[in-house]
């Protein structure tokens, strides 16, 4: 990486944090340096770093990924120095997640090859909703330590929901429950990271030694060594001596075994044979839950701050991508009202989080919610907007005609245009029909409730 791609890499986030955001956090950095795949920064306070480490940090390393850049971590240091250097700065890395505490701290877990766990991600911090109730008691039950019983326990659901957050409850709780186990976590990608380095040195064997000395092994985001041939091969025989001596293995992913595209079947097949739980998208009570425990942590630090009420329940609502965006946005706003000294109020965060709320405002089209409808009662889309006036047709388009006057900022004469040129009148008639029944008919109601729900998903 040159300071060229940096300042192409600049340009496009000028683009995309918003011109405020750019001016306060983004322009003062300076790069140093790329070395090891650390980027190393300079800012000019560890105010600076620290925020810009947690609100821009990832999306700082994936642009430098994504311009050809071998980045795996990015550094902020209030001094110019080598990265090689112990830093006290904060810094992001595939382990360390964006926060609501001011400082990160970590502790090295043992002394062979993982990776030091965030202090925070603890089953205590964990907020146990619907949606990740299963995966939550998975990991409780492997935290015991007791005789293995599912193996692997593999962990499986979308960015931001808390599957690194499990992983290292799960070593904290073991680290308590059985100080004798050594418990080693690390990402996939700090896998190849060690294997290439130990090919590289010669030091296959310790390598090897290593890895199957260990009690309990947890490599999160596995998914990353699909594709990478002798990476993937090395974690199997790993996987599998393992296994063989009946040690524990955590593993977690993106997507299911099944659905990891480049990897190995026989891998696949192993990954599958343990226990595997997702963690679903989370809904509005969790978020809620999240976002009250957050504020309770952050009010121990600083007491001073108030919040009005509504505004966390607006949060919920309005931010569902996932928790992490929620939490960028709870540090954001606690930031920016200490900074300024001011009560949160509703508006204050809408305010201070334009760019997220924006972000998360899907706009659900017309074309979508005609292919949900369509889906749903099980008609062709080209008769959505034809021109049969049967029943079994009709009554999905008023549906689709209707859920397109609540859902879009459409008109009447719009939609009509978008339902293959009808009148308007036909519109109002139909959402007319569709109000009335869902009113009467407990099928339709569920009906509409249930894509609607989709759509917004
Ligand atoms: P993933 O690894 O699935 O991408 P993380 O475990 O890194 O997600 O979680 C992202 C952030 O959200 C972390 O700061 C984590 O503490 C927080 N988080 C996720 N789920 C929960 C939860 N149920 N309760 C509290 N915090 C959560
Ligand atoms: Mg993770």
């Amino acid at each position: 990486m040159t300071e060229d791609t940096w300042q192409r890499v600049r340009n496009e986030l000028q683009q995309t944090v918003g011109k405020h955001n750019f001016t306060n956090w983004i322009a003062p950095l300076e790069f140093v340096e790329l070395a090891d795949g650390v980027a190393s920064f300079q800012v000019p306070t560890s105010f600076i770093g620290n925020w810009v480490s947690r609100n821009f940090g990832e999306q700082i390393q994936q642009m430098l990924r994504h311009s050809g850049s071998d980045v795996h971590r990015v550094e902020f240091s209030v001094q110019k120095k080598r990265p090689t250097a112990k830093s006290t700065e904060a810094s992001v890395d595939d382990t360390a997640q964006p926060n609501v505490a001011p400082s990160p701290s970590t502790k090295p877990v043992t002394d062979l090859p993982g990776a030091p766990l965030d202090s925070r991600f603890t089953f205590e911090n964990f907020v146990v909703g619907k949606p990740n109730e299963l995966a939550h008691a998975a990991a409780r039950r492997v935290a015991e330590g007791g005789p293995v019983s599912f193996n692997p326990l593999f962990l499986y659901g979308g960015v931001g929901l808390g599957k690194t957050h499990l992983m290292h409850a799960i070593a904290h709780e073991l680290q308590t429950n059985r100080p004798d186990l050594n418990v080693v976590y690390l990402s996939a990608e700090q896998f190849m990271y060690r294997f290439v380095q130990a090919l590289r040195d010669k030091k296959m064997m310790d390598f090897k030694e290593l890895f199957r000395s260990v009690d309990i092994l947890m490599v999160d985001d596995v998914q990353f060594i699909a594709g990478k041939g002798s990476t993937q091969e090395e974690f199997f025989h790993t996987f599998n001596a393992l296994v063989d001596q009946n040690k524990q293995i955590i593993i977690s992913a993106d997507r299911a075994p099944g659905e990891i595209k480049d990897l190995e079947e026989r891998i696949k097949s192993r990954l599958q044979c343990g226990l595997v739980v997702d963690l679903h998208p989370t809904d509005y009570e969790l978020r809620l839950g999240i976002l009250q425990q957050k504020v309770e942590q952050y009010k121990k630090q600083d007491s001073s701050l108030s919040l009005v009420p509504g505004v966390l329940e607006f949060l919920a609502h309005r931010i569902s991508t996932n928790v992490r965006v929620l939490e960028g946005a709870l540090t954001r706003l606690f930031a920016f009202a200490s900074l300024v000294g001011r009560e949160i109020t509703l508006e204050l965060a809408q305010d201070c989080l334009a760019d997220i709320l924006r972000s998360s405002d899907r706009k659900i089209t017309i074309e979508e919610i005609q292919r949900k409808v369509s889906e749903h009662y099980n008609i062709r889309l080209s008769e959505m907007i034809g021109p049969r006036r049967v029943r079994t047709i009709a009554r999905p388009r008023q549906v689709a005609m209707y859920l397109a006057k609540q859902l879009t900022s459409r008109s009447l004469p719009e939609i009509g245009r978008r339902f293959g040129g009808r009148d308007h009148t036909t519109v109002m008639h139909g959402v007319k029909k569709i109000e009335e029944l869902r009113s009467t008919n407990n099928q339709m109601d569920e009906d509409l409730e249930l894509l609607r729900r989709s759509l917004e998903a």
